[in-house]
């Protein structure tokens, strides 16, 4: 079987030369790809992507945006940016715009795929694990997409790429009965939120991170979680770092939910109408919904772009590993060994299971191949630099 193309470009400029350049690179790569092979004409065109959080701004610049935005509207479409509710909607996007994420800089509107109470949702179909899950209506009812990720790792599955922003992002919040559905995939079998008073040194890292607003300590300094406002993420029980607070979570179960819930978005589109683009960019060792951006683990790698998720996120890992890492990051306080993958080092979670659970649904093939895009010719076809190399 012929190995699935993975266009790549490097951070790196040669010349002193926009065609040499990442972003001229970029534009080369979505002229390759021919945009009119995913996008119909007057198409509405989701740009699936995190929006970050306040305090985590390491999200993909909006320069790249802009010039996917025009690509597609060179190709007959009508993209939007969107993400789902994570923060309430307003605030959301109100987040977004101060991470330079909006209509202006972007060229498109930004919007909740999932409205603005996040609770615009299809229930479709899934598998095993989750029986059914509601897909955000932006997504579900598009006819294409644009898979566009920050690749970075997570601290509950090891990395988050495409099969992360798919098979989180491209769930509703909740449904019409204000069941949590991404909450259903943080709390697996059952699970709770378990606190332990003892352990508790009530440095409030968990209050300060909930986006709900959902914790409180009362007047005898117990932990109170408000469960009307709790929307399931998980996320307090994370930066918990002396385990007073705890959420079982099934590492492996929770990849593979991961890659359940991103294969029943993709089933809601006719097969080749989904193109992914990884930013392998200010690589950070936590996902952009954190209240915080950690420094880059490795140096800028560049973008991936390919229409096979699972060659994308094989090959975005790959690379993530053979990079160097930087010292003064979370990466080089770790000894790293080339056997194990930087994040599995670093969270203790196999980065590759997500990828491979998306191999076993049959949605693409870990044997790529990188095709390196060097620049973007000339409009006479000649790419000869501008200038001297550096
Ligand atoms: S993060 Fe953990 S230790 Fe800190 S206040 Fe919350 S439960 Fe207690
Ligand atoms: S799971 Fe924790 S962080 Fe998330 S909304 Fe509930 S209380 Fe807040």
């Amino acid at each position: 079987m012929a190995k699935s193309i993975v266009y790549f470009a490097s951070a790196r400029a040669k010349f002193f030369d926009y065609d040499y350049g990442f972003l001229g690179k970029f534009e080369e790569i979505l002229n390759r790809v021919n945009l009119k092979n995913y996008v119909a004409k007057g198409d509405y065109v989701p740009i699936k992507m995190h929006l970050g959080s306040q305090g985590a701004y390491r999200v993909v610049r909006p320069a790249f945006i802009r010039k996917l935005v025009d690509s597609l509207k060179n190709a007959g479409g009508d993209p939007f940016v969107t993400d789902t509710v994570r923060i309430p909607g307003l605030e959301y996007l109100r987040v977004a715009s101060a991470n330079g994420i909006n209509e202006l800089s972007t060229g498109a509107p930004v919007i909740m795929a999932d409205g603005v109470f996040g609770s615009d949702s299809v229930m479709m179909p899934s598998g095993p694990i989750l029986g059914e899950i509601g897909i955000a209506s932006a997504i579900h009812d598009a006819p294409a997409m644009i898979v566009l990720s920050h690749c970075k790792g997570h601290i509950a599955s090891g990395y988050g790429g495409a099969v992360k922003n798919l098979g989180m992002g491209g769930i509703a919040f909740k449904d019409r009965n204000g069941v949590h559905q991404r909450g259903r995939m943080h709390f697996l079998q059952n699970a709770e939120l378990n606190w332990t008073s003892e352990k508790c040194s009530h440095c409030l890292q968990c209050v300060g991170a909930c986006p709900h607003e959902s914790i409180s300590f009362d007047q005898d300094d117990k932990l109170v979680i408000d469960q009307q406002k709790c929307a399931r993420c998980g996320r307090c029980a994370r930066v918990c770092t002396e385990g007073a607070l705890v959420l079982p979570l099934n590492i492996e179960l929770f990849q593979k939910v991961l890659a359940e819930a991103a294969a029943t978005v993709l089933n809601t589109f006719n097969k080749g109408k989904v193109l992914y683009i990884n930013f392998v960019t200010e690589v950070q060792p936590e996902c952009d919904c954190m209240p915080m951006a950690d420094a880059p683990l490795i140096p800028d790698i560049g973008v991936l772009v390919s229409d096979d998720i699972v060659a994308i996120e094989k090959a975005t890992l790959d690379l993530i590993n053979q990079a160097q890492v930087i010292r003064d990051s979370k990466a080089g306080e770790k000894e790293l060994t080339s056997a194990e993958h930087l994040f599995l080092k670093i969270h203790g979670k196999d980065p590759y299971l997500q990828v491979r659970a998306m191999a076993d649904f049959g949605l693409g093939s870990e044997d790529y191949e990188i095709v390196e895009v060097l620049c973007k010719p000339k409009a006479d076809g000649s790419t000869a630099p501008r200038s001297f190399g550096h």
